[in-house]
């Protein structure tokens, strides 16, 4: 896909839209490490995000610029968390970061290329995976959550467009701009305002601010449901909402359901008005099958203790019994384009703006 980001728009670029790595203090690095900017593919709260290609290999890979204007105290913080914590990191299903470099007084870090975003791929309604590619997806984000959680590292935001797909059907968790390690055996005291709403578990919406990795994995769950239906399903508008929404679909919650809801700070706040039964099997039979709908069911359960962990998930009858079994997505490479969540977005206010026609507000 062309870009319609020019080259002179674009910050730590010469004429030619070369990133040249900073000849001063440190010796220069060699040629090789020369990138021309092919297009924007991500607009983050932290700063842009470029496709770009190695001039010498041809590479293609990720930059992501991270914003200095808003910092007074030099590095920002969450940067430099994100790359000790991705540094530490290597796995098949979490994103390579490759290099830091700087160019023009900007910081960048250098990840390997991927060609979509799940948010961009759903997107594409003319684009259909097949039961055994969901099942791959299922099965390779789980790996990288038993991975992360493995080394002691809650993901903290888990959604569509923090997990990337290369057009040979590998999936990769990306973005650990919130990502915290945690002590195993001592739980820590965190902050509740963490995840993307939808995709918020129960318990931090009750104002749980001590919790575990078993927040990635409700995340998990909800991104398992949305690779079926095309969806995100629980789109509430705020906290409270969110909750309504949650409840609507697996039914209210009891304290045989979930033992510790008593407990949590906001739970008299934000009572259940009104008692609703379960519909989760109903409504989601006609897109999953019955061990698919099994293994959703454990992600989403709302007594976080009892919430399936990664390496349980993998070895649940849904990989290891039913048919068919995965198969990686590797027909992603004749969806026509690269969808990320950033040109969904531009493509959507593209036909908005058509629709409304010329001179209309
Ligand atoms: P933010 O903190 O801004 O959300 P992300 O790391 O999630 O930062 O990047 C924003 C977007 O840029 C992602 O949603 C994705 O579409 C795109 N992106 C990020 N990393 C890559 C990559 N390695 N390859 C391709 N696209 C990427
Ligand atoms: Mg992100």
């Amino acid at each position: 896909m062309t870009s319609d980001v020019s080259n002179e728009n674009l910050p730590g670029t010469d004429r030619a839209g070369q990133i040249t790595p900073s000849p001063l203090p440190l010796p220069p690095p060699p040629p090789q490490e020369l990138y021309s900017i092919v297009s924007q593919v991500g607009e983050g709260t932290f700063g842009k995000v470029y496709k770009a290609r190695n001039a010498v290999t041809g590479v293609h890979v990720a930059l992501k610029r991270i914003r200095m204007e808003a910092e007074r105290d030099g590095f920002p913080v969450t940067a430099m968390r994100e790359i000790k914590l991705l540094q530490s990191l290597r796995h098949e299903n979490i994103v390579r970061l490759y290099e830091m470099m700087v160019s023009n007084g900007n910081v960048y870090m250098v990840f390997e290329y991927m060609d979509h975003d799940l948010t961009g791929i759903l997107s594409q309604t003319q684009f259909s995976f097949t039961d055994a590619n969901l099942k791959s997806l299922c099965q390779q984000m789980l790996a990288g959550l038993a991975y992360l959680h493995h080394k002691g590292v809650i993901h903290r935001d888990i959604k569509g467009s923090n997990i990337l797909v290369n057009n040979r059907g590998e999936l990769k968790l990306a973005d650990f701009g919130l990502a915290r390690f945690y002590q195993k055996r001592r739980r820590s005291d965190y902050t509740n305002r963490v995840i993307t709403l939808w995709y918020r578990p129960p318990e931090l919406l009750y104002g749980a601010t001590v919790y575990g990795p078993e927040v990635d994995m409700w995340s998990a769950g909800c991104i398992m449901l949305e690779l079926f239906t095309k969806k995100p399903v629980f789109q509430g508008n705020d906290e409270i909402h969110q909750l309504d929404v949650i409840f609507k679909i697996l039914g209210t919650p009891t304290t045989e359901r979930w033992p510790g809801v008593t407990e949590l700070p906001w739970f008299e706040l934000v009572k259940p008005k009104e008692v609703i039964p379960n519909h989760f099997r109903g409504l989601f039979q006609k897109w999953m099958s019955p061990a698919a709908l099994d293994l959703a069911e454990q992600l989403l359960d709302y007594e976080p203790s009892r919430r399936i962990s990664a390496v349980q998930a993998l070895d649940a009858p849904y990989f290891t019994q039913e048919d068919p079994p995965a198969v990686l997505p590797t027909d992603l490479s004749s969806l026509e384009g690269e969808w990320h969540e950033l040109e969904t977005k531009r493509e959507r206010a593209k036909k908005k703006r058509k629709t409304e026609g010329p001179g209309q507000a």
